[in-house]
């Protein structure tokens, strides 16, 4: 775990999942199972010893794309719900699909939980498993199911079969293939298994209820016929077993105890159990089998969580790629700003719920600035650089060359950190609405005759400015107030009511910032009627500035988070930044100013 220990100290706010596994472990429902070392059938579990773990969940990504914050939230609720209860949560890529698995995809994957924190590694075993390791017993759990009258060969058309799969006012109508006899259905299933039939001209469905009012029980799909190559069996099957069948199975052949998984689930539970029952009568499984928990999906406003449509995003090049700042995969997150702790702690924050809901995206910024004030290293930055001039600093410093040497803490609440020098001398670099020729009401900063404090630095008396031919302001000028300098005895007998930030000509360097805004311009995209998500992309999502800071900076490391004061959590790109080419992003403002 990379949180600091006080934070996991502190307790977790319950949730139903919590109350679940609480009382599982209060009756001891799981405390007879054995482990057999690794994934395995009854038999193999029941050699083991006792189950080192008190309680296993898992992770089962399909490797199809980059992960998302929604998958955040389930990383952080399975390893995390493991790692409280003294339990252990299985890495498995759910590779049931024979399409290509992408390399590239699994190793961001397994990056993407790593970072988070998470390790799959417990009591000396490391539980990465892929659900192609189970195809095998996958099938002779299908043989078994055949053998006892529990599933059938079933070679309707799709059509038909849809048509008799009837809708939530009909009941189905049984299949004429429904009635054959277990050794028939065993040979056909043996054929389609031996490559006899063609794609698509049978599959094996669970026989169980045609009229159940749950569409899913209405014997489902559980094996088909698909000529595929596969990454891991090879051209070894060309039957494939239907999520819906493997994903149990799967489960309980990790002795997986709680199964979580979101809500458009929920009708799967009852096949779910269905299926572990059946098997665990014929002693194939061990007991008692995992049990599936539903929880709400994470939607999080201004972004889209689906891989596919992220996909889509990069390809089309809407963003840089997969890590673009903008993007809420987590690679993307990360370089966003976003550290493993702040995507932890907003997960703790929104907790699980039955009932699907949006997540404001403030939340997630909320969390980092929360994360990131403690531990983030001040500094001062300009991002709209404007000149001022001290008319006055040769007459009051000896000379127009002469360079103060001024200073502030590192972090204002840790004088351990020490302190970042920086320069105050006759030009300096302030924000560009740090002046206004005529104050708008309450307005505080520079105008002219007004005194402002530089922050850690002199009081100024703002004179006036210097405007080009467009009437734009390229320069103002002030005077000096003597004896004002921060932290001098009587620097303070000068009352001002503003305090601006800044970075001396002298000494400032030149850095890149990218202001990054939200991906799109809608609290919900993606979701309102008739129109296209990529009409809602928000133009504005990201601005590019040449930027002033603060000379601290020349030591920034790649992904290295700071406070801008005044402007927000920055970070010095993980790919782009070099100590000659600073290069910044914006991870979140000071505060909440959406839409303000
Ligand atoms: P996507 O639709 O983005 O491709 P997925 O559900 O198909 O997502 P999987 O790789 O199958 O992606 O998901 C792995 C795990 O992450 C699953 O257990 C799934 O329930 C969970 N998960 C996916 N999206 C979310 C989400 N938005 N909120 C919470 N959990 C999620
Ligand atoms: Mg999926």
């Amino acid at each position: 775990m990379n949180a600091p220990a006080d934070k996991n100290e502190l307790p977790k706010p319950s949730n139903f999942l919590r109350q679940v596994i609480e009382k599982d472990l209060e009756h001891g429902t799981y405390q007879q199972r054995k482990w057999g070392g690794g994934p395995g059938d009854a038999q193999h579990h029941q050699q083991g010893t006792p189950d080192p773990a008190k309680i296993r969940t898992r992770f089962p990504p399909e490797p199809n794309g980059y992960l998302h914050v929604g998958h955040a939230k389930s990383i952080c609720l399975n390893f995390g719900l493991a790692r409280d209860y003294g339990g252990v949560c299985h890495m498995r890529f759910d590779d049931t699909n024979p399409e290509k698995e992408d390399q590239e995809y699994v190793d961001s994957i397994l990056d993407a939980v790593k970072w988070l924190g998470f390790s799959w590694d417990a009591n000396g075993t490391s539980h990465y498993y892929h659900a192609s390791d189970y195809f095998d017993f996958m099938y002779r759990a299908a043989e078994y199911l055949i053998t006892t009258g529990n599933a059938y060969v079933d070679e309707q058309s799709a059509d038909e079969m849809r048509h008799n799969r009837g809708d939530f006012g009909r009941p189905g109508t049984n299949s004429p293939y429904r009635a054959r006899t277990p050794q028939e259905n065993l040979a056909r299933f043996r054929e389609m298994k031996d490559g006899k039939l063609a794609d698509g001209a049978a599959v094996l469905r669970a026989k169980i209820d045609m009229a159940s009012p749950n569409i899913n029980m209405r014997d489902p799909a559980i094996y088909r016929i698909r000529r595929a190559t596969h990454h891991n069996t090879g051209d070894k099957w060309c039957i494939y077993p239907m999520y819906t069948y493997a994903h149990p199975i799967e489960d309980a052949l990790e002795n997986i105890t709680h199964s979580i998984c979101t809500l458009e689930f929920e009708d799967q539970r009852p096949f779910y159990d269905w299926l572990l029952d059946r098997l665990a009568e014929g002693g194939l499984i061990s007991q008692p089998h995992p049990r599936q928990y539903e929880f709400a999906r994470l939607n999080l406003t201004y972004v889209i969580t689906s891989k596919r449509k992220l996909k889509a995003l990069v390809d089309e090049k809407h963003v840089t790629g997969w890590d673009d700042p903008r993007m809420p995969t987590i690679v993307g997150l990360r370089r966003r700003g976003y550290t493993p702790e702040s995507i932890q702690l907003f997960a703790e924050r929104i907790g699980v719920t039955k009932s699907d809901s949006w997540i404001d995206y403030s939340t997630l910024e909320a969390a980092l600035r929360d994360d990131l004030d403690p531990k983030a290293a001040r500094a001062m930055a300009v991002l709209d650089p404007l000149k001022l001039v001290i008319t006055n600093w040769g007459e009051v410093m000896g000379s127009d060359d002469f360079l103060d040497a001024c200073s502030a803490p590192v972090h204002p609440h840790d004088a351990a950190r020490g302190r970042r020098e920086f320069k105050f001398g006759k030009e300096i670099w302030i924000e560009r609405t740090d002046y206004e020729e005529v104050p708008p009401k309450g307005y505080n900063r520079l105008y002219p005759g007004n005194k402002v404090r530089m922050k850690y630095g002199h009081v100024i008396t703002c004179t006036g400015a210097t405007k080009d031919a467009d009437g734009k302001v390229v320069e103002v000028q002030a005077e000096l107030v003597p004896d004002t300098k921060s932290g001098t005895p009587g620097s303070d007998a000068v009352k001002v009511k503003g305090v601006i930030t800044w970075v001396a000509a002298a000494d400032a360097l030149t850095a890149e910032v990218r202001l990054y805004d939200r991906l799109f311009s809608v609290p919900q995209p993606d979701t309102s009627s008739g129109k296209d998500y990529h009409e809602e992309l928000n133009p504005e999502s990201l601005k590019v500035v040449t930027a002033f800071v603060e000379p601290s900076l020349k030591s920034a490391q790649r992904d290295e988070k700071f406070q801008f004061e005044r402007h927000g959590y920055f970070v010095a790109d993980l790919k782009d930044h070099a100590q000659d080419v600073p290069v910044f992003n914006r991870a979140a403002g000071m505060k909440d100013s959406w839409g303000k």
